[in-house]
């Protein structure tokens, strides 16, 4: 199986510059600065079909294709590494590993975009990714591969380290703007999007780190390579996915887009623990739908897996087996975001605290008829909500009401919890 992100990586340690560099590294950074133009950059990465693994999938050519040609004044460039989203680690792992290929591409993607000054928003208590990209940065800067005219061409560009103040709701990318600007994090408005009026009101173009740790392979060996790396005919490369809860053997692991998410579960993590059975999983982190066993054959892609009505989000694949009640385990999550709300607008204060109340309710055997369509509803109020934190926040909520009703229901006539004595 090729490997892109973790081709460089060694099993106990993080790879050091010297070996990455001996591996290939640095070098698709040397092929654009003497051999492509910035637009030629640009659209080796749109041809590539390369979307977005923060969980959006947004194309990231299109998105780059976005910030204005010939506006005066600086243009940004942010790596979000401020990864929280419940059962997702790939942005740790991948930097714990191997801090090169970040750093490498957000160089070309500064390259590509004009930029003269990037950032990486890591989250703060990714202490040893902290310490490897920093350290990381340091060793590009004295190679002459970051900082004043990169590899003697006209190109310079610097990377700072930033590290989040530690909310969930930094990791929104207006949020993080507003956070880095020294600000309280509330999500601002969109549009404008920030690749049109982002931080200090300049261009920005906000990526995460899995996504822009792709574009040194993309830019050395091609868009059509990358595009080759997929399963399904419509993907692109492979993608970081990370496993928990009741596997045998979780793990962050990179596999091709779309591979079958039964695979994933059943060859990469050696199937349910002993005794367990399937009920269901999330297929990419706390903001995306519960999947019944019914669609455990769906190539784990971003459109395929809408089509089977969740979203591909971040890759954090999260299993549940027949011992678990799910009513519980949606509660679990929305306690999460009712904490984790900014509190900025009212459908996501309120809105989710009554959700929370509502299934709070219905676990403890209090439940009533209503109460179903009162959850239905706030699927729906949550959705007008001023950014996109309630809308995923209710994912979870959605996919129990779409796949697992019969189980709510049982929670409402039986007057318990049917999995609690
Ligand atoms: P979004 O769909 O609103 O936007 C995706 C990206 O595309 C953004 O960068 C946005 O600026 C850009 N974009 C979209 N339309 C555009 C346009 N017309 N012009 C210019 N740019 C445009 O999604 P989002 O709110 O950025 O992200 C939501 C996702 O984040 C969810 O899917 C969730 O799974 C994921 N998430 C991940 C984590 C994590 O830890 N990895 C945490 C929270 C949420």
């Amino acid at each position: 199986m090729e490997q892109v992100l973790f081709r460089h990586n060694r099993p106990d340690r993080s790879v050091t510059f010297e070996e990455y560099c001996a591996e290939g590294g640095f070098d698709a950074l040397k092929k654009a600065l003497t051999a492509m133009t910035p637009d030629e950059v640009q659209q080796t990465v749109i041809d590539s079909g390369l979307r977005g693994r923060g969980g959006a999938g947004f194309p990231t050519g299109k998105k780059w294709s976005f910030v204005p040609r010939n506006l005066p004044g600086p243009r940004w460039l942010i790596c979000n590494g401020d990864e929280m989203e419940p059962g997702t680690y790939k942005d740790r792992v991948l930097l714990e590993k191997n801090p090169f290929s970040l750093i490498e591409g957000v160089t070309l993607a500064s390259y590509a975009l004009g930029v003269r000054h990037a950032f990486i928003f890591l989250r703060r208590d990714y202490e040893t990714a902290a310490a490897n990209l920093q350290a990381g940065i340091d060793a590009a800067k004295k190679a002459g591969l970051l900082g004043e005219r990169i590899l003697g061409t006209e190109f310079s560009c610097d990377i700072d380290l930033h590290l989040s103040a530690g909310r969930y709701i930094c990791g929104e990318e207006t949020a993080l703007i507003n956070a880095l600007e020294g600000k309280r994090p509330n999500p601002r408005q969109k549009p404008p999007f920030p690749a049109v009026k982002g931080l200090w009101g300049g261009p920005t173009v906000v990526n995460n780190v899995e996504t822009l740790a792709n574009v040194p392979a993309i830019i050395a060996n091609g868009a059509a390579w990358f595009k080759g790396l997929a399963r399904n005919p419509e993907g692109a490369g492979t993608k970081l996915f990370c496993v928990s809860g009741s596997v045998v053997n979780p793990v962050c692991i990179e596999l091709p887009i779309g591979t079958p998410l039964r695979e994933i579960i059943d060859q990469a993590c050696g199937g349910l623990k002993p005794g367990k059975k399937f009920k269901a999983c999330i297929p990419g982190g706390a903001s995306t739908q519960f999947l019944s066993e019914a669609h455990l054959d769906v190539p784990m892609d971003f459109d395929p897996v809408v089509k089977v009505g969740s979203r591909l989000g971040s890759g954090a694949i999260i299993v549940f087996d027949e011992g678990h009640c799910l009513v519980e385990a949606t509660l679990n999550l929305i306690k999460f975001f009712a904490r984790e709300s900014c509190g900025w607008c009212t459908p996501c204060r309120e809105g989710l605290q009554f959700v929370k109340e509502i299934l709070e309710r219905i676990e403890r055997g209090g439940g009533e008829e209503r109460d179903l369509d009162l959850l239905r509803d706030h699927t729906r109020f949550l959705s007008y909500a001023f950014c996109a934190f309630a809308p995923g926040a209710m994912s979870p909520l959605d996919g129990l009401l779409a796949n697992f009703e019969d189980e709510v229901r049982e929670h409402i006539t039986r007057k318990r919890c049917p999995l609690k004595g």
